[in-house]
């Protein structure tokens, strides 16, 4: 099989494929940090195994990587051009998978924020996303 990637794609499946404690997410996980808010990570009971889990607040937040999770128009979504119906299938699973555990999240009155792994160069951004997606500490 040839790899259809790019360099930077395939580093970023790579990372993907080791799942937890990939870059994005701790980058996500840093910002929280500093910004002092409380939270859990990976909570398996909760519908989608979310990222960062903030018990007080009742909000999760999903860290996505682009091409997993088949971020819609996002260069890093894209499928490679080989094994199309595979990729297509795979990737369309994923993100059917992610939907509804969104949907059953907020059935049970969580909040819910995703953030791709494309967003997450400007860390400004990211901060003022997070605090107001959680609002005060308190
Ligand atoms: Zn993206």
């Amino acid at each position: 099989v040839t790899d259809t990637f790019t360099p930077a794609k395939r580093s970023s499946v790579m990372r993907a494929i080791k799942g937890k404690d990939t870059k994005p997410e701790m980058i996500v996980r840093s910002l929280a940090h500093e910004l002092g808010y409380r939270f859990r990570l990976h909570r398996r009971s909760l519908p989608g195994c979310p990222d960062l889990v903030f018990v007080k607040q009742r909000k999760v937040i999903f860290v996505h990587g682009c091409f997993w999770h088949g971020h819609a128009g996002c260069r890093e979504g894209r499928l490679p051009r080989s094994n199309v119906e595979y990729w297509t299938q795979k990737i369309g699973r994923n993100k059917q998978r992610d939907s509804r555990a969104v949907r059953e999240l907020r059935k049970d009155g969580w909040g819910v924020m995703t953030m791709w792994e494309c967003q997450l160069d400007d860390r400004e951004r990211i901060r003022g996303r997070i605090k107001r997606f959680l609002g005060p500490r308190g």
